[in-house]
């Protein structure tokens, strides 16, 4: 199969870890009989270095003609003093509301092999931690009105009951495909658009009789998701809500490092990017962990490629690397005990080892 995939590179770590899942999709390539081509984009604060605008309108076409597009992290402390409109994370929001992927997907899983970075307790951790955050990624608060008058800032929060349909159509289909549970997260005792969201979820449940609905206030789930995560199967909330709790079951996992994710609207041309930002503390130094950005590729290949089996062999490759026993800093055991048998390896050598499982 021959794919074009947009590449953005993007700021800080972002084109050490996206150079690592190139190579694993060239070598993915190879053992399949693959081609994919690959489409410079430029977003962020190096957009804004070369182009005065973080997603100039011809780089937004790029993407939308691809077939996909795969992204590293943008922004950094060179570009936080520039107006509001011109920051290097304007540039994805307008990506993403450009694109139309209005469904952001995180898996939260905890790989055995790093059940120890795990900050929960043992016995929590024990219990297993795999669901996924089903994120609406183009509505409310985010891209409502903004404004600032005089001493008083007001952002707007609207959600219509399309927007909330179509994302709980999502919510439920990823549950049906896996444990059949879902977790509606809201703000239902305050917010009249939560009240909406929660009226749309039990109407949209009568068409999904095999799934389990249930509502949680996120106040509530912030705490569920530390006290009890082995609970979850799929949760689906809007925006910020998705936004905040999705990093928050991150750090229960172990590392931010370890998380893709994947952002997909009504066609199959979707956003693959890990969860973490550009992590300007290391970049450069060949220290970042790329493989939240590989296994982001591997969901590439699966959600908009339909190429299970390659997707399967990535995550396969992922773990026999963690199982010999390779670790970036990220990842790497604190105390020394846990650390007997571990090596730890940079960003292009993670990749590298990764490349080689694969082979
Ligand atoms: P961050 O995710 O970049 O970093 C948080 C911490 O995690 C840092 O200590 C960093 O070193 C570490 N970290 C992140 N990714 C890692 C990896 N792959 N391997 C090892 N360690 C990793 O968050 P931040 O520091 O709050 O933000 C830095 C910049 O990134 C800001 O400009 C922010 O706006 C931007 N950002 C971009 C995105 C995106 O592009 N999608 C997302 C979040 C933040």
């Amino acid at each position: 199969m021959n794919k074009n995939i947009a590449v953005i590179r993007g700021d800080g770590i972002g084109p050490e870890i996206v150079n690592q899942a190139l190579l694993v999709l060239d070598k993915v390539a190879d053992i399949y009989g693959h081609k994919f081509e690959y489409t410079d984009v430029d977003m962020g604060g190096c957009a804004i270095d070369k182009h005065g605008d973080p997603l100039p309108q011809s780089e937004l076409e790029k993407c939308l003609a691809s077939d996909s597009v795969l992204l590293g992290a943008v922004g950094g402390d060179k570009w936080n003093n520039v107006p509001g409109d011109k920051r290097p994370e304007k540039g994805l929001l307008r990506l993403r509301s450009g694109m139309g992927v209005y469904s952001n997907n995180r898996p939260a899983k905890i790989w055995k092999q790093l059940a120890s970075a795990s900050p929960l307790r043992d016995s929590i951790v024990a219990k297993g931690i795999d669901f996924i955050i089903v994120r609406e990624l183009i509505g409310g608060i985010y891209f409502g009105e903004h404004k600032t008058e005089g001493d008083t800032a007001t952002d707007i929060l609207a959600y219509s009951e399309k927007e909330i349909e179509r994302i709980g159509r999502i919510g439920f289909e990823t549950a049906r495909k896996r444990g059949k549970r879902l977790c509606s997260v809201e703000k239902s005792n305050v917010l009249d658009s939560s009240r909406l969201w929660k009226k749309v979820m039990h109407r949209l449940a009568e068409e999904y009789p095999d799934v389990e609905l249930s509502d949680m206030l996120v106040d509530n789930c912030a705490m569920q998701i530390v006290k009890n995560p082995a609970q979850f199967d799929v949760i689906v909330t809007e925006n910020m809500f998705g936004d905040i709790l999705s990093d928050e079951a991150s750090m229960i996992t172990g590392s931010i490092g370890m998380i893709p994710s994947s952002s997909l609207g009504a066609t199959s041309c979707g956003l693959y990017e890990p969860i973490h930002g550009s992590a300007p503390d290391i970049a450069g130094q060949d220290i970042a962990n790329p493989i939240g950005t590989i296994l982001s590729a591997a969901m590439m290949l699966r959600f908009s490629f339909d190429m299970e089996k390659e997707a399967q062999a990535i995550e396969n490759a992922v773990s026999a690397v963690l199982d010999a026993g390779y670790r970036t800093a990220d990842i790497m055991p604190q105390a020394d005990d846990e650390a007997a048998g571990c090596t730890r390896v940079g960003c292009a050598e993670m990749g590298r080892q990764i490349i080689e499982k694969l082979a």
